[in-house]
C-alpha cells in the first residue's frame, strides 16, 4: 500500500484558505507598528467577549498563563487546594503549582474523559478554594452538578477551556459558565494562532482588572505598580490572525463535528470505543479519541501507513515523574485505565471523506 501523508492537524491547508485575509492583517500590523497591546488585541478581546457572551476578555501570552493569571486573580495561593482532573495536559496542574497551591486530582468518567462530578465533594477540605474542570477533547464538562457543589462550599470555578473554544453548555459558551474561563490559542487548538497566545474571560469586574494588572507587570496605571506581575501579553500579530479565524470558528467546529460523525459511523460494531457524547453540553472535537486494548497496534499501523496519531495522554498527572512522589498513595483507576487504551486520530475541519476512509481502513485492519 502506498504511504500516505495525513497530519494530526492541517495548519497549511487552513492558512491557504484564509491566506489573503491573514496576509493583509499582518501587513496592517506592520504598517501600524503598534505591536504590544495594540488595536487588534483590543478588538479581539471585544469580539471574543461578545462571542462568549461575557463582559471581559483579556488577552495573555499563552493558555498556561491564562490559567496562572486566572488563579492569581481569584486570589488563590500558598496553602490552598484546587480540585482538577488527572487526565489533562500538564499545564492545568502546573498553573495551580505556580501560585503555590496544591492540585487535588479527582478521577474521571471513563466515557467522557471529563472529571466525574459525583466524586468531587469527597475531595473537598477546608483548604479547597476552587474547582478547575477541563473540557477534555472539546466536550463540555457536565457543569450544573459542579456549580451546585461549588455554591454550597463557596468555591470558585475556573474552567480550562484550552480544548473547547465554541463548545456550549446550558446555553452558555465554554468558559462563560464559571467564574473565569481560560483559553489557549496554541496553533493546533480549535482557534489557533501562529504562535503562542491565550485569553481569560469573566463577568467579574474585579477579577478582570486583576488579570489585566497581572499580565502587565502589576500595573493598572502606566509606571505605577501595585504588585509583582508578569510580562504576559497577547501579541498584536497573533491577535490580527485570531480575528480572521474567529469569524470562521463555528464553521470550523461544525466541520470537525461532521468529520467525527463520519469516523463514528465507520466504527459501528467494530469493537473499538468511539467518543461518547453525554448530550449534556456540546462537543467541538478538538480531538477524536478512540479506545481499544490494541491501541499500540493501531498507533503503529497508522504510523506505518503515513497517518499521524497521538496518545493524549499516556500518563495521568498523578503518575507523572514531577508529581509521582506526592501522589503515590492515591489511585485513580479510571484515569489510569484510560491512559493505556486511548489514541487520537487526525482531526481538523479540512479533513476529506477519502482520508477518513483511509484512516478507518487502517485502524480497523490493526485489531
Ligand atoms: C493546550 C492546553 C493548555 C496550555 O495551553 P498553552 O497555550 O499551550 O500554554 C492547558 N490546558 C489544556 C487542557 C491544554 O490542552
Amino acid at each position: 500500500m502506498s504511504k500516505l501523508n495525513i497530519p494530526m492537524v492541517d495548519l497549511k491547508g487552513q492558512y491557504q484558505s484564509l491566506k489573503k485575509e491573514i496576509d493583509n492583517g499582518i501587513q496592517d500590523v506592520l504598517n501600524a507598528t503598534s505591536f504590544i497591546l495594540g488595536p487588534n488585541v483590543q478588538a479581539l478581546e471585544k469580539e471574543v467577549a461578545d462571542y462568549c457572551g461575557v463582559k471581559h476578555a483579556i488577552g495573555v501570552a499563552s493558555g498556561t498563563d491564562a490559567l496562572h493569571l486566572a488563579l492569581l486573580a481569584a486570589d488563590i495561593g500558598p496553602g490552598d487546594e484546587v480540585i482538577t482532573s488527572p487526565f489533562t495536559f500538564i499545564a492545568t496542574a502546573e498553573a495551580i503549582a505556580y501560585v503555590g497551591a496544591k492540585p487535588v486530582f479527582v478521577d474521571i468518567n471513563p466515557d467522557t474523559f471529563n472529571i466525574d462530578p459525583d466524586l468531587i465533594e469527597a475531595a473537598i477540605t477546608d483548604k479547597t478554594k476552587a474547582v478547575m474542570p477541563v473540557h477534555m477533547f472539546g466536550q463540555s464538562v457536565d457543569m450544573d452538578p459542579i456549580a451546585a457543589i461549588c455554591k454550597k462550599h463557596e468555591l470558585k470555578i475556573i474552567e480550562d477551556c484550552a480544548q473547547s473554544f465554541g463548545a456550549e453548555y446550558g446555553g452558555k459558551k465554554s468558559g462563560a459558565y464559571g467564574d473565569l474561563g481560560c483559553f489557549s490559542f496554541f496553533p493546533s487548538k480549535n482557534l489557533g494562532a501562529f504562535g503562542d497566545g491565550g485569553m481569560v474571560i469573566t463577568n467579574d469586574d474585579t477579577m478582570a482588572d486583576n488579570v489585566r494588572m497581572y499580565r502587565n507587570h502589576g500595573s493598572k496605571v502606566r509606571y505605577y505598580h501595585s504588585c509583582i506581575g508578569y510580562n504576559s501579553r497577547l501579541d498584536e500579530m497573533q491577535a490580527v490572525i485570531l480575528r480572521v479565524k474567529l469569524k470562521h470558528i463555528d464553521e470550523f467546529n461544525s466541520n470537525r463535528y461532521k468529520n467525527a460523525q463520519a469516523y463514528t459511523n465507520k466504527l459501528k460494531d467494530s469493537g473499538i470505543t468511539a467518543p461518547f457524547e453525554d448530550g449534556k453540553g456540546t462537543h467541538v472535537y478538538h480531538q477524536y479519541t478512540i479506545m481499544h486494548d490494541k491501541r499500540d497496534a493501531i498507533h503503529q499501523a497508522l504510523t506505518d501507513r503515513g497517518i499521524a496519531s497521538a496518545i493524549y495522554y499516556p500518563v495521568p498527572l498523578h503518575r507523572q515523574e514531577v508529581f509521582a512522589e506526592d501522589y503515590k498513595n492515591i489511585s485513580l483507576p479510571n484515569a489510569e485505565a484510560v491512559s493505556e487504551r486511548v489514541v487520537s486520530l487526525p482531526m481538523f475541519p479540512e479533513l476529506i471523506q477519502e482520508q477518513i476512509q483511509q484512516i478507518m481502513d487502517t485502524v480497523l485492519s490493526a485489531i
